[in-house]
């Protein structure tokens, strides 16, 4: 005889979960280990069993309210293993369900929740990813691992089942948990082999199912497919019936789009993680779930040809045109169903009454749509009626009248689930029902009628049953035939034969009501669950049709317009703007332009002016065209592109604490791997995370490679002014710089001078316009100013910028070994330190140096010290962050 301890750790052992929730009568009970754990996660409260001389700490939850525990827990990680009592006097217990991170089919919210297989044979790697909660199931085949993370990553997944090669790869295993931030988990081999595999992909899609998919039997992507399929099953969410169709797709249908693009350019959450501020999010004027889900997939797979894309932007051009039709179909839209999740639920047999009410409802939107667009002469003639047509109406009608006539007005209420008339034992019953509830209801009438009795109640508890109630003061009046059940302080219950018989009855037929009704629920369930298909396709004609509707109205509400798509490299945008940056400030619009003669620009200009954003919003543009949606700008012509690559400087991505130059090396690296001639590259400020030497050296080097071989359209911010060079040897290299006004600038100069600190926010202008040609000044020094860099370390730069730029020596100050010359060769951009120039600027040098005792003389020894650690900075070596606390805190000492 086992305890129930011992028989929790053995099921414990047989399953693979993190925990496991054992059902002991009315309980879901965790002990040992388990009971620790959700006690520190969920807050619950843990006691102490003992069990054959050892005592263990033992948690609990009601059988009724796992579901919530389950989701939390799910949803921080951990896979849970539900052990249910079985049999008739529910002694042995078995493992029921796994709940695991990438098929809780509890999941609320919008999101998509995929978990992916993926299998790897030798260079080639094949992904499958399920949805349990929509039914959705991809499938793709890509040639090397690169490709392979990207999409990957582009599913979002909760779960990812890496086969028997990847499970030891760690590089792998690292980049899913990590990168990916999703939970690993590993399921037998035996479901990984090939023919196995392959047996379970036909068996559920159907024997012909892997040729028109296009996939061949038994390779990596079916692996990974069939996999995925016995894992669902094996966690027991019963939803297997709703995976109706696989989906394949080929990476080179979508533009190549790796993590780190889809971060730097802010597709679905910003660099700190957040949805806000994310283009999606920007973007996302939804009114569905499933519209808000489609959007999203769109945003992250943009297409690389055109025939698809011609009909979203058709689509979108005649919503975007009429606002009327616009804000009817929204309307329309709005407070439809989840149909895709509802399809699962349906198959799992979860879904209650109300959740068939809104299937019904949710089609009769369908249809209202349908109307709609074929009546209004603005929306006849686009390809929206295409759309909504995929779904096939009769077969929608049909469903819909069946469950319509099948489930009464309000499904949950007093007069039952079903319609009258929909069943005839039902209506038997219920007629029978309430002439029984009639007969109660007047029993006390008729008591009164033919007795002496003038005060008496009808009533039903639970313990007494029904029973007739009479005050002490009239219970000798109480007919014969009622015998006396209970005493109280007022008053006496009684009952009689014929009550008893009238309740036994009244019982009788609330029992077989209900046993009825759950009969033909079950039924009317599975038959809408055996239409998931339809379910799902409308579904997907509505979230389609919302997403749609929701770039209408985002290009409408901010002068969005239709990009003209080609075929060649060309890119041709005027009056750009950036997406998300100009719902923020006044934006200033500019055009970018690429073409013959011109696939290289060298973007200069000081900081702050906005040359990332410059770039981002020229990826962003071609990238929303791709999606289907309009973009910002006056007018747009797209080339259409086969991958957006971007790569930020570890410089400027340290103050988020993520990137090291060695990431910033290896991602380059990637880029002038993969991208090809059709590609767009945005490279923001590459090569300087390390010493300016070696960063301008690696930056010179990638842009004739870039431009040499790759031949890619490529926009390359620097703030080595030494690569604008280029543009005078290389052909198709061209300089744009940000616009500065160099008449504030000046004004600034003078104003400096004149020795009162005025307004500093008027000093210069930005005026965020890009131009033809280098920039020419540095105005890194203004930057300072303007961040309230003390003015005499301001007017110490210049002095030390103009000699730069007079090619003077310049004295180092403060340095370990006292003095020494240091010129900077603005041709080669080399600082060295100059043996020759030593002895011949040394008159200079010493003049330098009086300058400075001088200057020093005149501030106190505070200010000293600080010029002396600013001059000690080594730029090149610290984050933003950290420069600017130590601006901060100089700043408070000179104060
Ligand atoms: P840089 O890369 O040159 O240092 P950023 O692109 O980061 O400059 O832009 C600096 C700031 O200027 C950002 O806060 C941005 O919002 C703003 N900005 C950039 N471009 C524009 C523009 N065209 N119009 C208005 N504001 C802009
Ligand atoms: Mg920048």
């Amino acid at each position: 005889m086992t305890g129930i301890v011992e028989e929790f750790l053995a099921l414990k052992e047989e399953s693979d979960a993190d925990v496991l929730a054992m059902q002991v009568g009315d309980f879901y009970e965790f002990f040992a280990d388990d009971a620790r754990l959700v006690a520190d996660e969920l807050d619950l409260k843990v006691s102490e069993k003992s069990s054959h001389g050892s005592s263990y700490p033992m948690a609990g939850v009601p059988l009724s309210e796992l579901t919530p525990y389950l989701k939390s827990l799910v949803e921080r990680g951990y896979t849970v293993a539900v052990a249910e009592q079985r049999g008739d006097d529910d002694t042995t217990r078995e493992i029921t369900r796994t709940a695991t991170p990438g098929t809780l089919l509890e999941a609320t919210g919008a999101d998509a929740r995929y978990l992916v297989a993926v299998v790897r044979e030798g260079d080639a790697y094949g992904l499958a990813a399920v949805d349990v909660t929509t039914g959705a199931f991809r499938l793709t085949e890509v040639g090397d691992e690169r490709t392979a993370l990207a999409e990957l990553g582009r599913f979002g997944p909760e779960e990812v089942l890496p086969g028997p090669v990847l499970r030891g790869d760690d590089d792998f295993c690292d980049a899913v948990r990590d990168d990916a931030d999703a939970t690993l988990s590993v399921h037998g081999t035996e479901a990984f082999a090939p023919g196995k595999a392959t047996h379970r992909v036909r068996e559920q899609f159907g024997e012909g199912a892997l040729d028109a998919v296009g996939v061949e039997p038994e390779g990596p992507g079916v692996r990974a497919a069939g996999a995925a399929l016995d894992y669902v099953a094996e966690t027991g969410v019963g939803v297997l019936s709703s995976l109706t169709r696989v989906q394949p797709y080929r990476a080179d249908d979508h533009v190549s789009l790796d993590p780190t693009t889809r971060r730097n350019l802010e597709l679905t959450e910003t660099m700190r993680g957040d949805r806000e501020g994310s283009l999606a999010a920007t973007l996302d004027h939804t009114v569905t779930a499933m519209g808000a889900r489609r959007l999203e997939a769109w945003l992250v797979r943009p297409l690389q040809r055109r025939g698809e894309l011609e009909r979203r932007h058709d689509c979108v051009a005649a919503l975007a045109d009429d606002a009327l039709e616009r804000d009817a179909v929204r309307e329309t839209l709005d407070g439809a169903a989840d149909l895709e999740r509802l399809a699962a639920r349906c198959t799992s047999g979860s879904a209650d009454p109300g959740a068939l009410k809104r299937v019904v409802d949710t089609l009769e939107r369908l249809d209202a749509l349908r109307e709609r667009v074929a009546s209004s002469p603005s929306l006849a003639d686009s390809p929206l009626g295409d759309v909504l047509a995929r779904v096939d109406a009769d077969d929608a009608a049909a469903l819909r009248e069946t469950v319509d006539d099948a489930l009464a007005d309000d499904p949950g209420g007093e007069t039952g689930i079903f319609a009258r008339g929909y069943d005839e034992t039902l209506d038997e019953l219920a007629a029978e029902h309430d002439e029984l509830v009639a007969w109660f209801d007047t029993l006390a009438e008729r008591v009164k009628a033919e007795s002496e009795l003038s005060r008496v109640t009808v009533d039903r508890n639970k313990t007494d049953g029904y029973y007739l109630q009479v005050g002490h003061s009239q219970t000798d009046r109480v007919p014969d035939d009622y015998r006396e059940v209970k005493t109280l302080k007022n008053s006496k219950r009684y009952r009689s034969a014929e009550l008893d018989e009238k309740e036994r009855a009244l019982f009788r037929v609330e029992e077989e009501r209900a046993a009825r009704e759950r009969e033909l629920f079950d039924e009317l369930r599975a038959e809408v669950a055996a239409h998931a298909s339809l379910l799902q396709d409308a579904g997907r004609a509505l979230a389609e049709v919302d997403a749609l509707a929701s770039f209408a109205e985002h290009a409408s509400a901010n002068r969005w317009t239709r990009p003209e798509l080609r075929d060649d490299r060309s890119l041709d945008v005027s009056a750009g703007r950036h997406p998300v940056v100009e719902q923020a400030v006044e934006f200033v619009p500019n055009d970018a332009r690429f073409g013959e003669g011109r696939r290289f620009l060298v973007v200069t200009g000081p900081n702050m002016s906005g040359k990332s954003t410059y770039m981002r919003q020229t990826a962003l543009i071609v990238l929303l065209a791709q999606a289907g949606s309009f973009v910002p700008a006056e007018s747009a012509e797209i080339g259409l592109v086969d991958g957006v690559y971007t790569r930020v400087g570890a410089l400027d991505e340290l103050a988020q604490g993520r990137s090291t130059f060695m990431v910033e090396m290896q991602e380059l690296s990637n880029i002038l791997h993969s991208a090809t001639a059709d590609s767009l590259v945005v490279l923001d400020e590459v090569g300087r995370g390390t010493a300016s030497d070696d960063g301008i050296s690696i930056a010179w080097a990638a842009t004739e490679y870039l431009h040499n071989e790759v031949r890619a359209k490529t926009l390359f911010a620097t703030h080595y002014h030494e690569l604008t060079a280029l543009a005078d040897r290389l052909d198709g290299v061209r300089n744009v710089h940000v616009e500065v006004d160099d008449e504030s600038y000046a004004s600034a100069g003078s104003e400096e001078e004149s020795g009162p600190a005025t307004g500093r926010d008027g000093d210069v202008t930005f005026l965020r316009t890009v131009a033809e040609g280098p920039a020419n000044r540095s105005y890194g020094i203004h930057v300072a100013d303007l961040a309230g860099v003390p003015d005499p370390v301001v007017s110490r730069s210049r002095d030390v910028l103009e000699r730069l730029r007079a090619d003077e020596a310049i004295d180092v100050r403060g340095g370990s070994e006292g003095s020494e010359q240091v010129v900077f060769d603005l041709g080669s951009g080399e600082l060295r330190t100059d043996e020759g120039a030593t002895g011949e600027s040394g008159g200079e040098g010493e003049d330098a140096a009086g300058d400075g005792e001088d200057d020093a003389a005149a501030l106190d020894s505070e200010a000293a010290a600080v010029l002396d650690e600013l001059r000690n900075t080594d730029v090149n070596n610290s984050s933003p962050l950290d420069l600017l606390q130590r601006v901060n805190e100089w700043q408070k000492r000179l104060d």
